[in-house]
């Protein structure tokens, strides 16, 4: 039995990932420790509410007195930290926050977890494919070998963090292990990113704001394959080590807007703007947006036996499905009375065109 804390567990992927531990793990102690930013909703926990083995701590991880606390108190084996500023677009506006909590943040939970009294048996930082950069149409996918070169300051607070996380195994023996992943997309992220933005002005008939020439390649993963990758690390990953995981999906962002619009008009028949790829408006490019991104997850295949299980078609139909039904999650935080930072008008500030 494992008393786990898990950082940022009120967002996006870190809300996937509760439910899926909570339900495949039930003797399982869970914390979650969230600061509830704009992105960080303890609605996306309901279901858990009142189950003895869950405890939601609202609180950030730059506060040392609390997580020394809270790894006492709770006697705290394991962690999986996704607490984290994870929107590129705000941290080239406002690089500030990005550097306190992915940094500064992580640095924190370090050092509690190097101090704790009840020694901690994996450290499992959960970070991101742009720590290597953009690649060439032709380049070979990343490896965890290939050298850091992050380009945006999201990226580059990331890549310093996980070279803190791997600092804490090399100097102090903290058990950690990283995962670099590529895109995520599914149930419960906030509108702000490609997908779920896509999906939501689909349905209110707004614009559909593609970078560029809409040529830049990503790599998307389904996050309960995400959720299922972090299981094999934190469970059988050995420490020091980092893992790639990929989802073997790399589409042109112009490609699967397409797609989404496609399905969209196949799911709801009285859209706003029909077909609805009437509405997609390219916009001037992102500063210092990588062209394509790409991983080799060769090793979480070959030495954890992981692969990822839902193609991308499944995958957008699953989460088109999820927007379409679920507008009472969405719909509160374009007004900004959902989440507890509510969002209010920023979503759309950033693709202010
Ligand atoms: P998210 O923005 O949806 O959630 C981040 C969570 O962290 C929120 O609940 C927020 O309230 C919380 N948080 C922020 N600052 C905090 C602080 N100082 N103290 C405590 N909590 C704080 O992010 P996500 O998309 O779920 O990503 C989770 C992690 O996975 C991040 O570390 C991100 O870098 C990484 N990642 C994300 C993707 C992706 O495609 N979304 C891909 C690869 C890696």
């Amino acid at each position: 039995m494992t008393n786990l804390l898990i950082t940022g567990g009120a967002g996006f992927i870190g809300s996937n990932f509760v439910r899926y531990w909570c339900k495949k793990y039930p003797r399982d102690r869970v914390v979650v420790l969230d600061a509830l930013t704009y992105a960080g909703n303890q609605q996306n926990l309901s279901t858990l509410e009142g189950q003895n083995s869950f405890r939601f701590v609202r609180g950030d991880i730059r506060d040392r007195v609390l997580l020394d606390t809270l790894l006492e108190t709770e006697t705290i084996d394991a962690i999986v930290h996704f607490a984290a500023e994870s929107h590129v677009d705000r941290s080239i506006i406002s690089p500030d926050a990005f550097l306190q909590t992915n940094i500064f943040g992580t640095y924190t939970l370090l050092e509690a977890c190097r101090h704790a009294r009840n020694p901690i048996s994996r450290f499992l930082h959960v970070s991101t494919d742009e720590v290597y950069g953009s690649l060439g149409p032709e380049d070979p996918p990343c490896a965890e070998t290939t050298p850091y070169s992050p380009n945006s300051p999201y990226a580059a607070s990331k890549a310093s963090s996980d070279h803190l996380v791997r600092a804490y195994h090399q100097t102090y023996g903290l058990p950690t292990l990283i995962t670099n992943s590529s895109n995520n997309y599914g149930p419960y992220q906030f509108p702000e990113k490609l997908i779920p933005l896509m999906c939501v002005n689909i349905l209110l008939g707004k614009p559909l704001p593609v970078y560029g020439d809409g040529q830049n390649v990503r790599d998307w993963l389904f996050v309960a394959d995400h959720c299922r990758a972090l299981d094999c690390v934190l469970t059988r990953g050995q420490p020091g080590e980092t893992y790639n995981i990929g989802g073997d999906n790399q589409v042109t962002n112009i490609d699967l807007v397409t797609m989404l619009c496609q399905l969209m008009d196949q799911l709801v028949p009285d859209l706003p703007i029909q077909p609805s790829q009437r509405a997609i408006a390219f916009v001037r490019d992102r500063p210092g947006h990588d062209r394509r991104y790409a991983l080799n997850s060769r090793k979480i295949r070959e030495e954890l036996g992981w692969t990822p299980g839902v193609s991308l078609e499944e995958g957008l139909g699953e989460t088109a499905r999820w927007y379409r039904d679920r507008r009472d999650w969405w719909q509160p935080l374009l007004e900004g009375s959902g989440g507890a930072g509510g969002a209010g008008g920023e979503l759309y500030l950033i693709f202010n065109f």
